[in-house]
């Protein structure tokens, strides 16, 4: 890179302006190198690759368009180094695998992604890997779970579906005076409005799956922080396979460079929405970080650039009346899926947090009448027509 000060740019800049490999053909828009292996000048020259010269081997290791992807998201997370992956369960997997042993303990917050729970509490568990689920805001209960192998602690924020903030500074805090390091998945503020990093978190992943694509078309993830955590997390993927396509990486790069202008809509809507939620008498609450009643409104405001698209409310009348506003609306989509230019509703209870037991659900808070939405970039006026719709079936059901 030449002189050019690259970090004095702000985030709208870098998303549209980083990570950027062109060819001799002196294309504007950024090529796909849809390659499984690369070709050689010359037998000393695979040789040297081979024995570790800079340069490509192999898709599975590198390929220019992944690159590019990985360059542009790590500007935006303000991260020295960014590996991608096929999915973001790969992104998590590659950061367990490459940064805890059998016989370490984790501490992850019970309010993660169902699947990431299923990783850690099942599948990893054969392989001698314990886990201490503890709630996310409650800072003192992840210090009392802390034990003498205790390596890494795993939290979104915030946390889906009841909006939850953690304290990052904190946590950071009691994890590194225990020789842990603090992974935030953060796909549901993206860099654009929450960089752990700043925080005191040491690996930032994601799903690219949702925000970050936009458009709800493809399956891809990310690990990123310093080039030396980073490092094992890249040589696992190299060995071990889940490596993010080249055709995919390129709709998550072109995905970055709208993804500031898409969350300041997602997030405008989903404010007007939560207000005007609060306002109706179908309505028995709302969670979404950017209404002033939420009671960790203050933490979010400090943490975090704005408030996200995602709002979760409590419709009257349990899952009858929660199932008759979602069968109700014209618009809005039923789908278990988020971050989408489509506005989606899902019924926590039902679908994302079935398998959890009643006893769990109901100290998760995850009543029957949960409805989240993940507001879309509709026009608001017509989301909130809709909604409209959705309660007036809900009260007559
Ligand atoms: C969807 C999601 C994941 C899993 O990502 P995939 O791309 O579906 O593998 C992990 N964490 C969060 C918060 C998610 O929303």
């Amino acid at each position: 890179m030449d002189e050019f000060d690259w970090g004095s740019l702000h985030p709208e800049t870098l998303g549209i302006r980083t990570g950027i490999h062109t060819t001799p053909e002196g294309e504007h828009s950024e090529p796909i190198f849809p390659t499984s292996s690369y070709a050689f000048k010359s037998a000393a020259e695979a040789a040297a690759r081979f024995a570790g010269e800079p340069g490509n081997v192999y898709s599975r290791y590198t390929n220019p368009t992944v690159r590019g992807f990985e360059e542009r998201l790590a500007a935006l997370e303000g991260a020295q180094a960014c590996v991608a992956t096929s999915s973001g369960m790969a992104a998590c997997l590659a950061v367990f695998m490459s940064h805890l042993k059998a016989g370490d303990h984790v501490l992850a917050s019970r309010a993660i992604f169902g699947t990431t729970v299923q990783m850690l509490g099942n599948i990893l568990a054969r392989w001698g890997l314990e886990t201490t689920f503890v709630d996310l805001a409650d800072s003192q209960a992840w210090r009392d779970a802390l034990r003498p192998n205790t390596r890494l602690f795993f939290l979104e924020t915030p946390s889906n579906p009841m909006t939850e903030i953690a304290d990052l500074r904190t946590l950071a805090g009691i994890a590194h005076a225990a020789q842990a390091l603090l992974v935030v998945d953060n796909t549901f503020c993206t860099p654009v409005l929450q960089r752990p990093l700043d925080f005191g978190a040491d690996i930032v992943v994601h799903s690219a799956t949702k925000y970050i694509d936009g458009q709800g078309r493809c399956l891809g993830g990310a690990a990123l922080g310093s080039a030396a955590l980073m490092e094992p997390v890249r040589a696992f993927l190299r060995t071990a396979g889940p490596s993010m396509s080249p055709l995919n990486a390129w709709i998550f790069l072109k995905g970055l460079e709208t993804l500031s202008l898409r969350m300041e809509r997602h997030c405008r809507s989903a404010l007007a929405l939560a207000e005007w939620l609060q306002g109706q008498p179908q309505v028995s609450r709302v969670f979404y970080p950017g209404l002033a009643s939420h009671p960790q409104h203050a933490l979010a405001k400090d943490q975090q650039t704005d408030f996200g698209g995602i709002v979760t409310f409590e419709v009257k009348g349990g899952q009858q009346a929660a199932w008759a506003f979602m069968d109700a609306v014209r618009i809005c989509s039923i789908s278990a899926n988020l971050g989408d230019a489509k506005t989606i509703l899902t019924h926590p209870a039902s679908t994302t947090h079935g398998r959890i037991s009643p006893e769990a659900r109901a100290a998760a808070g995850i009543t029957d009448g949960l409805v989240r939405i993940s507001v879309g970039l509709e026009d608001g006026r017509d989301l909130q027509a809709d909604m409209a719709r959705g309660l007036a079936a809900a009260s007559n059901g």
